[in-house]
């Protein structure tokens, strides 16, 4: 049977990563969320004293790269890989709001994007891969025999991200998280460097009234169906 590419890309907190955890399980294909490597990027930043609310040092991020290690080890227990910076494990720190605030500056750094590009392209080289991001149908796979693009309401995004952090523990305010998803968005899409846009054969899901199930259903049908296709 042969294995293809799947890219999933879409707005902050599309619930992507779900989605694209569960296909990949299902499939058993690998899963990578190219989200979390820019946010082990920014987590070294912000360690770095490199970034903060009032001062972004992107030369000497830039003059950084080559000592940011990233790596995805598979966690048997969770199913999936965990991101490792520098061979510690980052997977939970990366997912705070402090991260989340600063991810998106970092992101439009080309020296950045074109250092986790390259290793997305090797990880996802022999194919049987799930990733999600917001270049991956675009960008890191134009090639890709299958390609989602999700989308929800900002209102409905918040809120699935304020309830996933407060069960945490996390102590954050539906405002400032609504702010964050509107403020990603912003800078996500009208960035110079591989804005989030729409590959043109990219399948396009508005998920703001679907259950995790119902949309999971939805793109599972669809999946089997190309991969029979591109096997008969
Ligand atoms: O997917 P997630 O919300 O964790 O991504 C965090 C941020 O990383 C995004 O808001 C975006 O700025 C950046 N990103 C990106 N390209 C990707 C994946 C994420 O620019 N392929």
């Amino acid at each position: 049977m042969k294995k293809i590419t799947i890219a999933i890309d879409g707005f902050s907190s599309t619930g992507k990563s779900t989605m694209a955890k569960q296909l990949a399980e299902k499939l058993e294909y690998i899963y990578v969320d190219s989200g979390a490597m820019y946010r082990a990027v920014t987590l070294y930043a912000m360690q770095q004293k490199l970034i903060s609310k009032n001062k972004f040092e992107k030369q000497k991020l830039i003059s950084a790269l080559d000592k940011i290690n990233l790596e995805f080890k598979f966690n048997s227990r969770l199913g999936y890989g965990e991101i490792y910076l520098n061979n510690v494990n980052v997977e939970s720190e990366i997912r705070s709001l402090v991260v989340s605030n600063f991810v998106s500056k970092i992101a439009e750094v080309s020296e950045v994007r074109k250092k986790l590009v390259k290793q997305q392209q090797l990880i996802g080289a022999n194919k049987g891969v799930v990733m999600d991001g917001r270049d991956i149908g675009t960008v890191v796979f134009p090639d890709a025999e299958l390609k989602f693009f999700i989308t929800a309401s900002a209102n409905i995004r918040a809120k699935r991200r304020f309830d996933e952090l407060t069960k945490k523990g996390d102590k954050v305010s539906f405002e400032e998280i609504f702010k964050n998803v509107k403020d990603r968005d912003y800078i996500d899409s009208t960035r110079e460097d591989s804005p989030l846009i729409k590959a043109s054969d990219a399948i396009e899901i508005d998920n703001s009234n679907l259950s995790l199930e119902e949309q999971f259903d939805k793109i599972y049908k669809i999946t089997l169906e190309k991969i029979k296709s591109i096997n008969s």
